[in-house]
C-alpha cells in the first residue's frame, strides 16, 4: 500500500509500505478520513523533521483484523485515532502524575518505540488497541475524524481555570480556535469573545457561538467595553504566533489567566512589566489523555460540539500536497479539510 509522508519543505511522497498485521494485542485499521493538522501544515512549510507517525495523527476508520489477545474492539467495529490510558509504571505515574504520563505523551507525539512508520494518510495503520476507541453512537465519519482536535479543545479547557460566568476570549478562529470556543460555552463561560483577522472565520465562530466576532485591531476597544475596561478573566491563545502570545497578556485582565494551546514556533518576545504588573497566570495545554476522548465524543454525539460546519474539504492522498499549500496560504478560506486515503 501507499502511505502519503510530509519529507521535508513542501514536499509530499507516497511510499510504498507492506500491507499492516496486527500486533497480538493490535489492530490494523482500515483509515476512512485522517484530518490535516496544523501540526501538518507546520511540518509541510517548515521541512522540520518530524516523527513519521505525527504527520496524519487525526483519524478514525474500521477495524480490519486484530490481533489474538484484543477485547476492547472487534473486527468491523468504527474506531477514532486515542492516546493508551496512563501507564502506571513510569517515573511520572509512580510519582503521582498519571495525567502526565510519559508514555501517554511518547504515543501522542509519534515518539513511542511502537509507533507505526507512517501517519494516517494511509490506506491502513497498524496501533495497539488501546490507541483506539470505538465511535460513539451515531457520529458521522466527518465528526469522528474531528474527535481528536476535538479533544485537544477539551484538554485545554479542562487544564485551565475557566470559571462560570467568565469572560473569555479565544485568539483565532481556526479549527482549535473554533473548538475551544465552543467547549468555553459549554464549561459556563459567561461570554465568549473571538479576536480573528479573517471575517469569514469570524462569521464561522458567530455561527458556532461566539457572542462577538471581533478582528485583532478592534480586539481592545470591544473587551475592554465588555468588561468595564477590566479586560478578559480568561484568554486562550489559539493562533499559534509568536505575536501573539504578548497579545494574549494584553486582552487579559489584572488577575486573569492566559491559557496557551496554539504552538508558535521559534521564540516569542513579551513585556515581563505587562506580565508581572497584571499578576497573569499562565497556563498551558498540549494534547490530551486517553479519557478525554470519550468525553468529547460525548459532547459531539449529543449535539454541544458541533464540527460538520468546520468540514471543508475532502480530498484523496494524491491531493495532500495541494491541499497542504492551499491551507499554507490560506487562499481557499479552508478549515478543516480531510483526507480520504482509499484507493478508487
Ligand atoms: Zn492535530
Ligand atoms: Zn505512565
Amino acid at each position: 500500500m501507499h502511505a502519503a509522508l510530509i519529507t521535508g519543505k513542501q514536499s509530499v511522497e507516497l511510499r510504498e509500505f507492506p500491507d499492516p498485521t496486527p500486533a497480538l494485542s493490535g489492530v490494523v485499521v482500515d483509515v476512512a478520513l485522517c484530518g490535516i493538522c496544523g501540526t501538518d501544515i507546520h511540518a509541510w512549510q517548515s521541512g522540520d523533521p518530524y516523527p513519521a507517525a505525527v504527520c496524519g495523527h487525526e483519524w478514525m476508520g474500521v477495524v480490519s483484523a486484530a490481533g489474538a489477545d484484543v477485547r476492547s474492539v472487534a473486527e468491523g467495529d468504527r474506531v477514532v485515532v486515542a492516546v493508551p490510558p496512563a501507564c502506571g509504571v513510569c517515573t511520572a505515574c509512580t510519582a503521582g502524575h498519571a495525567t502526565m504520563c510519559t508514555t501517554t505523551l511518547a504515543h501522542a507525539t509519534g515518539r513511542h518505540p511502537t509507533a507505526p512508520a507512517h501517519g494516517g494518510f494511509a490506506p491502513s495503520i497498524a496501533v495497539d488497541q488501546k490507541r483506539v476507541l470505538a465511535v460513539a453512537g451515531d457520529l458521522s465519519d466527518v465528526q469522528a475524524a474531528q474527535v481528536e482536535p476535538a479533544t485537544v479543545a477539551l484538554h485545554a479547557v479542562r487544564r485551565s481555570s475557566l470559571r462560570l460566568g467568565d469572560v473569555a476570549v479565544i485568539q483565532g478562529a481556526g479549527p482549535i480556535g473554533l473548538l475551544t470556543l465552543q467547549i468555553a460555552n459549554n464549561g459556563g463561560a459567561g461570554q465568549v469573545i473571538v479576536v480573528e483577522p479573517h471575517s469569514e472565520r469570524r462569521e464561522m465562530a458567530r455561527v458556532l457561538g461566539a457572542n462577538v466576532a471581533v478582528h485583532p485591531d478592534d480586539a481592545r476597544q470591544v473587551i475592554a467595553d465588555a468588561t468595564n475596561g477590566l479586560g478578559a478573566d480568561i484568554v486562550y491563545e489559539c493562533a499559534g504566533l509568536a505575536a501573539t502570545v504578548q497579545s494574549a497578556v494584553d486582552l487579559a485582565r489584572r488577575g486573569g489567566t492566559m491559557c496557551l494551546i496554539g504552538l508558535a514556533s521559534g521564540l516569542a518576545t513579551i513585556d515581563p512589566r505587562i506580565w508581572l504588573g497584571k499578576e497573569i497566570s499562565v497556563q498551558s495545554a498540549l494534547a490530551y489523555t486517553h479519557e478525554e476522548f470519550a468525553m468529547a465524543m460525548a459532547m459531539m454525539a449529543d449535539g454541544r460540539l458541533r464540527v460538520e460546519e468546520m468540514h471543508s474539504a475532502t480530498v484523496r492522498l494524491e491531493g495532500l500536497s495541494d491541499a497542504l499549500a492551499g491551507l499554507s496560504d490560506g487562499t481557499h478560506g479552508w478549515l478543516k479539510v480531510l483526507v480520504d486515503p482509499r484507493s478508487d
